[in-house]
């Protein structure tokens, strides 16, 4: 029982101490709670109301581009404006998911989400991506569904897929995999693109890390994307797994837990995506 009675939030760690017994050391997060909860909220306040400026401002910037050449300098110089404008758009966006799923405590359990229909969505946007420039391969049991929530699962699988595809040369072969290993669903994505060295990974799901920021601009990178990928497996009580070899390639993985998966076989099967 803890001896404080209104809402306070206790750490509570035990370790081993000697042989037999056991330390139990409890810390009083509150107000780092708090603070992180702040935090949250004034992000995604900040993104919200970014927004508006920011669509007005892309309508006029159209507005411009039709009324101009588009080889004059002036055109150009429109254009370039109109690029800037949707990569800060796209920040902005991916700043509200991420604060979404941070925020969300309400993962509704109940209903198995359709996996391979969702991931035949995810293999539509990604060809889109790719634009025919990578080998892409999906093998995913049609019989494996998961209970969760289809919005970050969604969120989860594309942002492994696309960035296989924008972190891999022409021609790379990415390969998908979503398969039951004995009784829990594991995904994986395995890309013949620049890998990562060794001391990067533990940095790599911290908002806005990227090991070459020239690159992942290039590509239309926000450094959110693996953020939001790690918040999204943590609410399925499931983690990023990722191994690498430096100008070889990598592979980024994770598993759902045995109580997370409906295996349908010998059912008629509709997907909800
Ligand atoms: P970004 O929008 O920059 O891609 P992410 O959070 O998705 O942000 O990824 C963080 C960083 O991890 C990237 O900037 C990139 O350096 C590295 N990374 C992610 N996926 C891969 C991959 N498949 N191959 C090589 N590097 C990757």
């Amino acid at each position: 029982d803890s001896p404080l009675n209104d809402d306070r939030t206790l750490e509570i760690r035990i370790i081993p101490y000697g042989d037999s017994q056991r330390l139990l050391i409890a810390r009083d997060v509150t107000r780092v709670r708090q603070l992180e909860q702040m935090r949250r909220e004034f992000v995604a306040n900040v993104s919200h109301e970014l927004k508006t400026p920011l669509t007005v401002l892309q309508g006029y910037v159209e507005m411009m581009q039709m009324t101009s050449d588009p080889d004059s300098v002036l055109g150009k110089q429109y254009r370039a404006m109109e690029d800037q404008s949707l990569r800060m758009k796209t920040l902005i966006d991916r700043l509200l998911t991420l604060s979404r799923i941070e925020a969300a405590t309400d993962i509704d359990f109940e209903h198995p989400v359709a996996m391979p229909a969702l991931l035949e969505k995810v293999r539509k946007e990604a060809e889109e991506l790719s634009d025919g420039r990578h080998e892409l391969l999906f093998e995913v049991d049609p019989a494996l569904w998961l209970y969760g929530d289809e919005m970050q699962l969604h969120s989860a699988c594309a942002n492994l897929v696309q960035n296989a595809i924008r972190y891999s040369p022409e021609g790379g072969k990415v390969r998908v995999k979503w398969f039951l290993q004995g009784a829990r669903g594991r995904f994986e994505v395995h890309d013949e693109g620049m890998g990562i060295e060794p001391e990067h990974l533990p940095r790599l799901t911290e908002r806005f890390y990227r090991v070459d920021r020239a690159r992942s601009r290039d590509t239309g990178g926000s450094g959110l994307g693996l953020a939001i990928v790690k918040h999204a497996l943590s609410h399925h009580n499931s983690q990023l797994l990722i191994r690498s070899r430096p100008g070889e390639g990598s592979c980024f993985a994770f598993e759902l837990p045995p109580s997370l998966v409906s295996v349908r076989r010998n059912e008629s099967v509709t997907g909800t995506s």
